[in-house]
């Protein structure tokens, strides 16, 4: 049997996650845990390249717990995958600062995605931290820290990846093979769409459904949702196209007899939105049920997310220290080591 590939993929860690993460890269996590040997991080030093803030640091406990959890309740297996937590592996430093002498600045400086980072986060040019020019520097120590085969990212991180296979190719090059050039796997999902229909889910726009959102709180989301803005009665036909409502319906509701029925309906003028949407709020619940039942034994034990993370930390911190090794030896760094 030849070994399993190695993925690496995480987030920073942000908050809880809603259906478009769902979408875009749990689903396809839960379908990866099965075929490879994972790695998935919690990237918290990736935050502070924006916010290097207190305040920010102290929410970040909080969010891993909820980020954990959530993939948990989501059926990805702790016994399948490892998680772990970025600054928990000082590996992980080591390995970046390597990697900062195989990159030059003025490549970082054309990535058009720092820029959007900084200007996102409102900093000025002459503010730029170095640390941010440097986010896809330790993204290829993330990755290649595992030494990595396979990267499951966005759209919008595939350039950053791109730095990681230069890096280790560079790497290799200096040096001897020590690092697989990764490759990035971009799902086919696509982009979910928010509530309000107007932009992707995202936390910043307050347009999403949690995964961790209780019935009652899906109900009044999807009250609110967005629709086609011209049917203001029931009885005016309306349009399936494009409208949130379909889209969630074409994802998150199993009853294909029933959404085509609602879409006739709604394009003739003889369904109101309060039934397209009770329907919805169903078919929504019904999704997130099973990582209830799931949620609810972890919250009764909260030691057992610690014990997870502390296993998960541990063996990532073995490879790491593999790696290291590996590089030390490989570059002749080995000298007054003992
Ligand atoms: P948010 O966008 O809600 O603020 P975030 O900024 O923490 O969350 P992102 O970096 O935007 O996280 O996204 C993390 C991953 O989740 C990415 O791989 C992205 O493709 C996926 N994702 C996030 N939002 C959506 C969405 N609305 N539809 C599909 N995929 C999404
Ligand atoms: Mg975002």
């Amino acid at each position: 049997m030849t070994p399993q590939k190695r993925i690496l993929t995480g987030d920073r860690p942000t908050g809880k996650y809603h259906l478009g993460h769902y979408v875009g890269s749990i689903a396809n996590r839960l379908r990866l845990q099965n075929d490879y040997e994972c790695y998935f991080i919690i990237a918290d030093l990736h935050t502070l390249t924006t916010k290097p803030n207190k305040a920010e640091v102290m929410g970040i406990e909080q969010n891993i717990r909820d980020m954990i959890i959530d993939q948990l309740a989501c059926g990805l297996d702790p016994d399948k995958v490892t998680f772990y937590v970025q600054s928990s592996v000082k590996e992980i430093y080591q390995i970046n600062l390597i990697f900062e002498m195989l990159v030059s600045v003025a490549r970082l400086s054309r990535l058009p995605s720092i820029k959007d980072m900084a200007r996102a986060a409102q900093i000025d040019d002459d503010q730029l931290p170095l640390g941010l020019l440097g986010y896809p520097v330790l993204q290829a120590a993330d990755i290649l820290m595992p030494r990595a085969h396979l990267v499951p990212v966005g759209k919008d991180n595939e350039a950053h990846v791109e730095i990681t296979r230069e890096i280790a190719r560079r790497f290799n090059f200096l040096y001897g093979e020590v690092f697989p050039e990764p490759d990035v796997l971009v799902p086919d999902s696509g982009t979910l769409i928010g509530t309000d229909g107007q932009a992707k889910m995202s936390k910043s726009l307050n347009n999403t459904i949690l995964l961790s959102d209780d019935a009652k709180t899906v109900d009044q989301k999807v009250r609110g949702m967005y629709t086609d803005p011209n049917r203001t009665r029931a009885d005016i036909p309306g349009k399936v196209e494009g409208n949130p409502v379909f889209i969630y319906h074409d994802m998150f509701n199993p009853d294909v007899a029933e959404v085509n029925d609602l879409k006739d309906r709604y394009r003739t003028g003889n369904v109101g939105d309060v039934e397209v949407k009770k329907k919805l709020a169903v078919a929504i619940n019904n999704f997130l049920e099973p990582m209830r039942e799931r949620r609810a034994i972890y919250e009764a034990k909260p030691n057992l997310v610690d014990e997870i993370l502390a296993a998960g930390n541990a063996k990532t911190r073995k490879i790491a220290q593999e790696t290291v090794r590996m590089m030390d030896e490989a570059m002749g760094l080995l000298y007054f080591k003992n």
